[in-house]
């Protein structure tokens, strides 16, 4: 019976050498295979071009503009969602939003826009439009629709200009409060670890390795650095 036992393992070693293979075409093995790509002249068509121009004349140089910007960039997968990770991780994969801004400073993402032509209209695109709508909600990222026009005047752009400018106001207080270092009247107990505000897992005690709080303990998220969220110990 041992022929039996060798082409059990003969069999496994094919089947591993196979999938090694199939794993390993995520990129040419052979490096002197002519690649076939070219440098795009549309990065950004017209109508998106436009749009660029015109909304960077309105903010100032504290906000940057990133264009074509991948969803799974901007947002991450909280939770144990275990086996079901790949399937909504795919469901965002390979969505672009038109826009993003970005504090010039930080690059924490602000809001974002999607500058919306006829496409957008297309039964399709309505589902795939109202599906980023939902992510964006459920992340807190203000996801802001604009129509292409053939011009804009700055009625146009009045709800990402007073996004940005509360933005701008939240991080002035955030960094004046970092600055005094308000002390709470009533400290967390020791026992008691913290939830995270964003992702609602227990945080995670830490100490900070650099920084004026070097050497300090704090709660931190374990989906860090993704999630930076912080609790004072
Ligand atoms: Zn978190």
């Amino acid at each position: 019976m041992a022929w039996v036992l060798y082409s059990l393992i003969g069999v496994l070693v094919v089947l591993l050498f196979v999938i090694k293979r199939l794993i390993a075409k995520d990129t040419p093995q052979n490096e002197k295979v002519t690649l076939p790509y070219k440098k795009r002249d549309d990065f950004l068509s017209a109508a998106e071009l436009y749009f660029y121009r015109t909304l960077g004349m309105y903010l100032g140089d504290k906000t940057v503009v990133c264009p074509k910007v991948g969803a799974k960039e901007l947002v991450f997968i909280s939770n144990c969602v275990g086996k079901d990770y790949m399937k909504f991780f795919n469901y965002i994969a390979k969505k672009h939003i038109d826009f993003v801004l970005c504090d010039a400073k930080t690059m924490q993402v602000i809001c974002a826009v999607e500058l919306d032509d006829k496409s957008h209209q297309k039964e399709g695109r309505k589902h795939r439009d109202a599906f980023i709508d939902r992510v964006f909600a459920t992340a807190q990222i203000p996801l802001f629709h604009i129509k292409a026009q053939s011009s804009y005047t700055r009625n146009d752009f009045t709800d990402i200009l007073n996004c940005v400018h509360s933005a701008e106001s939240k991080s002035f207080v955030k960094s004046a409060q970092t600055a005094i270092k308000i002390k709470k009247e009533t400290p967390d107990a020791d026992d008691l670890v913290p939830i995270c505000p964003k992702c609602g897992v227990r945080m995670v005690k830490r100490k900070a390795t650099r920084g004026t709080n070097y050497g300090k303990e704090f709660y931190g998220c374990v989906n860090f650095p993704k999630c930076r969220e912080v609790k004072e110990i």
